[in-house]
């Protein structure tokens, strides 16, 4: 994605935003800060100037999401953007059991619709109900207590 961008930009490949990519990938969290990949920037000798730009860069090719979240002070956050899917799932409110689906129409509808001022991205549906093992069991309980 990173080399797409770069070409349909005419920017140049750097070593430094490769490096960082990589440093980056090595964080097992799934959504970061600056100071998470603070360490390992010194030690690939990435300046500050250079990872700030860089990190602009890649929210720019779509390869990270940028989230901004203030807790007092504001805090600028960053996921990947490959782990940001379209889901849609159902739960259960009684066991908390989750299962996913897809529906093409539903995906059309979100996409296709018009929202003020806001270019959309990715989004989650959350269907809320009972499951059909928990359908039983109350059915069950109710026979038992005629
Ligand atoms: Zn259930």
């Amino acid at each position: 994605m990173l080399d797409e961008y770069i070409r349909a930009h005419n920017m140049r490949h750097t070593l430094e935003r490769e490096r960082l990519l990589k440093v980056m990938a090595e964080i097992k969290k799934p959504i970061f800060t600056v100071h998470d990949i603070d360490e390992q920037r010194k030690e690939q000798h990435i300046s500050v100037p250079t990872l700030y730009n860089s990190l602009e860069l890649f929210v720019s090719a779509r390869i990270l999401y940028k989230l901004e979240r203030t807790q007092g002070v504001t805090c600028e956050q960053y996921k990947w953007a490959l782990d940001a899917k379209n889901s849609m799932r159902v739960i259960c409110t009684r066991c908390g059991r989750e299962a996913s689906f897809n529906d093409r129409a539903l995906l059309q509808i979100v996409h296709n619709r018009k929202y003020a001022n806001f270019v959309p991205a990715h989004f989650s549906l959350y269907v809320y109900g009972v499951c059909k093992a928990c359908r039983r069991l109350m059915i069950q309980r109710n026979a038992d207590s005629e």
